[in-house]
């Protein structure tokens, strides 16, 4: 069964694989019109390349939540990259967004998202937008509520403008400096960090509802850190999992400086 399974995957990457060269040869050359506009024929690419990616990259590392995998065959990353990156959007690694900043690599997105362990009704609380990416496979969780803040207002606003246009109504965006939560609509069911503080933020623990799972990066700045599954425990322990090593940017803004120089809370 394994076996019959594997050889239907190699037959259609190869069927796939062909179809990407060849698509090219099919479109119209200039001054002529075409059936299937562009963009179409561009998604199409992007499809193929994305079920590979899935495939390839994610099934094969061991993701094996179906509605992570749906989402993330579903989300269209080209969309969430520079133009000028679209061409690598679905290749197993980070790529720069501007600021400064990264999508992350589409493994870690789906791997965090899986250690979540959403149910329908839960409110998930997402540090970072970046682009909005690692959101929207958030709010393709069926029946999951995204809440997520980025700190850099320029990043904030796109990724807002972005999401809205792709048509995803559950997921709330707000500019500002992440480390605080977002109390007014807390407790969450979930919470993901997707740049990395130095310490766990004490108010994103007090956010987080019991039997709660929080997902986080801990480490230093510009150096790789540890991946935190956290679970809060009916006495407000965190039960600990540690998940392995990461590199991911760091979490900026006033609130993780303050609190590693005076702790938590301010005195
Ligand atoms: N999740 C993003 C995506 O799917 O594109 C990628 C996140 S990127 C690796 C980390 C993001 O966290 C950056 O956009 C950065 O500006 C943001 N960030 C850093 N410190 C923050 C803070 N204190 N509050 C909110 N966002 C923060």
């Amino acid at each position: 069964m394994f076996r019959r399974h594997t050889a239907l995957n190699h037959i259609l990457l190869l069927v796939m694989a062909l179809l990407a060269v060849l698509t090219p040869a099919c479109t119209s050359p200039p001054g002529t019109s075409s059936t299937v506009p562009a963009s179409d024929e561009e998604a199409a690419v992007f499809a193929q390349q994305r079920e590979i990616m899935v495939i390839e990259t994610i099934e094969k590392r061991g993701i094996t939540d179906e509605r992570v995998l749906k989402a993330m065959r579903t989300v269209p990353r080209h969309l969430f990259v520079p133009e000028d990156q679209r061409d690598h959007a679905y290749g197993d690694y980070p790529l720069p967004i501007g600021y400064g900043q990264t999508i992350s690599q589409p493994y870690i997105v789906a791997l965090m998202t899986q250690l979540l362990e959403l149910k329908e009704g839960d409110r998930v609380l997402e540090i970072g937008t970046g682009s909005g990416y690692q959101a929207a496979i958030l709010a393709e969780i069926p029946g999951v509520d995204v809440y997520t803040i980025e700190i850099i207002p320029a990043l904030a606003r796109s990724a807002r403008e972005r999401l809205e246009s792709l048509g995803y109504k559950s997921i709330h965006c707000k500019e500002g400096d992440g480390y605080y939560g977002w109390p007014e609509y807390a407790p969450f069911d979930a919470i993901i960090v997707t740049a990395a503080p130095d310490h766990v933020p004490q108010p994103l623990v007090d956010q987080l509802a019991e039997g709660g799972r929080m997902v986080i990066p801990v480490g230093p700045p510009g150096g790789y850190q540890t991946l935190w599954k956290f679970v809060k425990r009916p006495d407000g322990e965190l039960q600990a999992f540690n998940m392995g090593g990461v590199a991911f940017v760091p979490l900026t803004g006033s609130g993780v400086k303050e609190s590693r120089e005076h702790g938590w809370p301010p005195p």
